[in-house]
Formats: C-alpha cells, sequence, structure tokens
C-alpha cells in the first residue's frame, strides 16, 4: 500500500475492440432488425412493491449485444432506488445491475462477443465516451453523467428510461459489456458486476498487498465481497458489525478478527491497528469510532449512500492522524473485467441465495433486516412468461 497517496495510477484504458473505428453512422446502415418483448419484475410506485412487468427491448443496433439473463444479484441501491428513497424516481422500474447471461443476438458492428457467449452487465451501459475520465476507463466518473442500467435517461437511444436485469433479456452496447470467466459457478458470479467492483475498485486504488490491514465495515454484500478480496490480495482483514450473529460467518469467510462496533471497548483495542477503511454501511452512522482505528495516513471510503443525513464528521479525527475520508463509485469497464480475471485467478465469488422472480419482495425485506448470506440472486428462469404487449 502508498499510505496517504492522493492520485491513483491510471486505470488501463479499457480494452474495447473496434473502439476507435467503429462509424456511428454505421448505425443507420444496419438492418434493425425485430426488438423483443421482455419478462420482468419491476416497481410501478414507491410504496407498492415489486410485480410482473412486460418490456420492449430494442432491437441491436449495429454496436449492440442482446443478452438473454440467466441471473440478476438484488443490490441494497435496488432497494433504496425501487422504493424511491433517493428521490425522483421515474416508474415503472425494473432494477437489477448485477446481470450474467449468454449473449443471443450481436449486431453488425460486434467482433468481440458472439452467440452464445457468457457475459455480464454491471451498473452502466454507457457514458460520452469523450470526456477525460471516459478516456481513463473511469467511465464512472462520466463528466456527463453516466447512463446507469436502470432509471436513466439514454440518451442514445431516444431518451429511453433504461431498465435492468430483474428480466429475461437485455440490450447493450458491447463497450459495456464484459466477459464472465468460464471457470466460475454463474450465479455467483453475478453479484461481482456490482458488489464486487466496488469493492475491489477502492482496495486497487490504495493499492493494497500482503500485510496491509484492512476494516471492513458492515457485512451484507458489499461486505463480504470486500474482505474476500482483501485476503485475495493478502491483506489482513478486520471485520466490524452491528450484527453479534454474523461473528462466526465473518471468520468462516476469512476475516482475521471481528470487532462489534457498537462495543466501545473493542473499538478502543482496535486503536491505530488499521490502514484502510472500506465501509459499506447502508444505513446512517457515526463515521468517528472508525477514523480512531486508522493508523497516520489511513484511509476511510465510504461506499453506502443511505438516504438520510450522516452524523458529522469530525475534522480534529482526521488532522491528526493525516486520515483521508473518501468515497467511490463502482468501477470502470476495464476495471470490472480486471475484477473479474482476478477473481477467476484466485476462485472468488459471491456466497448467494437463489430466489424465484415471486421471493423479490421477501428478499428485499429480508435484505432491510440484515437477514441474507449475503447476496441474493434472482434466477431468471422463474420470470413469467412476457405480456403480449409492453408495459414499458
Ligand atoms: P446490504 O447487503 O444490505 O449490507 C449492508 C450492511 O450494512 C448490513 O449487512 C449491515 O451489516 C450494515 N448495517 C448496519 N446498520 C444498518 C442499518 N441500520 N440498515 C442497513 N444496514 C445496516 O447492502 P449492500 O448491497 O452491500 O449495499 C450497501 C450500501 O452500498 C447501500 O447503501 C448501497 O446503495 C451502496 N452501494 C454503493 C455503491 C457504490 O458504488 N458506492 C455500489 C453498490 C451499493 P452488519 O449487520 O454487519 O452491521
Ligand atoms: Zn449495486
Ligand atoms: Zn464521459
Amino acid at each position: 500500500m502508498t499510505p496517504g497517496r492522493p492520485v491513483p495510477p491510471p486505470l488501463a484504458r479499457p480494452a474495447l475492440p473496434n473502439d476507435a473505428v467503429t462509424d456511428p453512422a454505421a448505425d443507420l446502415d444496419t438492418d434493425p432488425g425485430t426488438g423483443l418483448l421482455a419478462a420482468a419484475y419491476g416497481a410501478v410506485s414507491p410504496d407498492g412493491g415489486l410485480a410482473p412487468l412486460t418490456l420492449a427491448r430494442r432491437a441491436p443496433k449495429a454496436d449492440d449485444v442482446e443478452i438473454a439473463i440467466e441471473f440478476c444479484g438484488l443490490c441494497h441501491s435496488d432497494v433504496h432506488a425501487s422504493r424511491g428513497e433517493w428521490g425522483n424516481q421515474k416508474y415503472p422500474l425494473v432494477p437489477g445491475h448485477e446481470i450474467v447471461g449468454t449473449v443471443s443476438r450481436v449486431g453488425s458492428a460486434v467482433t468481440d462477443f458472439t452467440p452464445g457467449d457468457r457475459v455480464g452487465v454491471g451498473c452502466m451501459v454507457d457514458s460520452c465516451r469523450e470526456c477525460e475520465s471516459c478516456l481513463d476507463g473511469l467511465e464512472q466518473y462520466c463528466e456527463n453523467g453516466m447512463t446507469g442500467t436502470y432509471g436513466a435517461k439514454d440518451s442514445r437511444n431516444g431518451d429511453a428510461i433504461t431498465q435492468g436485469g430483474y428480466s429475461s433479456a437485455v440490450v447493450v452496447d458491447r463497450r459495456y459489456v464484459v466477459r464472465v470467466p468460464g471457470n466460475l459457478d454463474p450465479a455467483a458470479v453475478a453479484p461481482l458486476l456490482c458488489a464486487g467492483v466496488t469493492t475491489f475498485s477502492p482496495l486497487r486504488h490504495f493499492d493494497v498487498e500482503e500485510g496491509d490491514v484492512v476494516g471492513v465495515v458492515g457485512l451484507g454484500g458489499l461486505g463480504h465481497m470486500a474482505v474476500k478480496l482483501a485476503k485475495a490480495m493478502g491483506a489482513v482483514v478486520k471485520v466490524f458489525t452491528t450484527s453479534e450473529g454474523k461473528v462466526p460467518a465473518a471468520l468462516e469467510l476469512g476475516a482475521d478478527e471481528v470487532i462489534l462496533s457498537r462495543d466501545k471497548d473493542a473499538m478502543a483495542a482496535a486503536d491505530r491497528t488499521i490502514d484502510l477503511i472500506i465501509d459499506t454501511v447502508a444505513a446512517p452512522h457515526d463515521l468517528n469510532p472508525f477514523f480512531r482505528t486508522l493508523r497516520v495516513d489511513g484511509a476511510l471510503f465510504q461506499l453506502g449512500m443511505p438516504s438520510d443525513a450522516m452524523p458529522p464528521v469530525n475534522p480534529g479525527a482526521l488532522i491528526r492522524r493525516r486520515i483521508a475520508y473518501a468515497g467511490s463509485l463502482i468501477g470502470g469497464i476495464a476495471e470490472t473485467q480486471e475484477m473479474l480475471d482476478f477473481c477467476a485467478e484466485h476462485g472468488v465469488v459471491a456466497d448467494i441465495e437463489l430466489v424465484r422472480a415471486d421471493q423479490l419482495n421477501e428478499a428485499y425485506d429480508r435484505m432491510v433486516a440484515g437477514d441474507v448470506k449475503y447476496r441474493f440472486v434472482l434466477d431468471t428462469s422463474t420470470l413469467q412468461a412476457p405480456a403480449e404487449k409492453a408495459d414499458v
């Protein structure tokens, strides 16, 4: 680890074959073919839960990949969004941005994917492709705003609102599609597309290496991936949890130590022991006790985005140890592929519980109650057949 390094090394330029050569006019020359009706599950209002819907998916354009979705992970962000907790949500909304499936059709300019390939799609399906962030492989920080996989205006597709992976099919530009390594269980890979890369990115940003001490706050979907990835990078991992019942499970996952974050003595004993904290808590909480567990030049990355305000950060806690308080948003496309390849090499996948479509509402309630080890994944073969007419 390079303590306190303020700027990350540039990520590898995304390996996007044909990036420079694709003629935008190619779209116009292509036979648009026909779109399809996809089965889906989504929300029609903030408080009505999820119900069956039928989506119209566009016909693949020149650069598009049509994917028959097999699995989609359930992220806590899906709960925040579908329940309108982040405000300003458009409905109907089909959530889901941890997508794994097989390619069913490709557009005329696609040479890097062929039907039958197993692929993944994460949290974004487009970005401007021109700004400094996009050109640096940091599409998630696109200066013009990335296009999220669901609930976002898709400016290259008639300003349609994107609809996510709780669905039987999706059509995505090839630049935002990644390859799923063949040696990993595809259902357990799905959560890597968000929870995996969201925790991999800050671990890499701070160059975590053998012997570094990484703290993980909150043992849910993101948190358990942070534990597995940090261990695979050679770190010593300390888990902070509010749930006493998760202690044995955290140790089983590979944590070297588990600290009950509401236990003041246990927190005091952890004073100045940690280099980097990955905080994945989905609700407002006081960060100041966690800053006290960091060494000089330590850093805390907050990944959770609670809908309500957090208690104020004490500047003195940061200043006295030159601590960095940072945030981090998912990861770029090249970094997502790098993470998948890293997971393939180290045999890392998520611990999952497969759910049927008709269990989605119950799964949301269980996720909010912290009753999941550690990621629900929708088996899309349990979706109803699409209706004859699209709802969206
Ligand atoms: P999750 O599976 O529900 O895990 C969240 C964990 O937070 C829980 O398991 C729990 O761990 C802890 N927690 C403590 N108090 C809590 C409370 N009052 N309510 C809920 N959780 C509490 O959620 P996730 O899918 O990992 O997502 C975590 C957060 O990251 C969400 O806010 C999500 O929107 C956000 N997120 C951010 C990004 C990004 O790019 N930055 C990407 C994906 C998700 P313990 O029981 O161990 O205390
Ligand atoms: Zn997510
Ligand atoms: Zn951009």
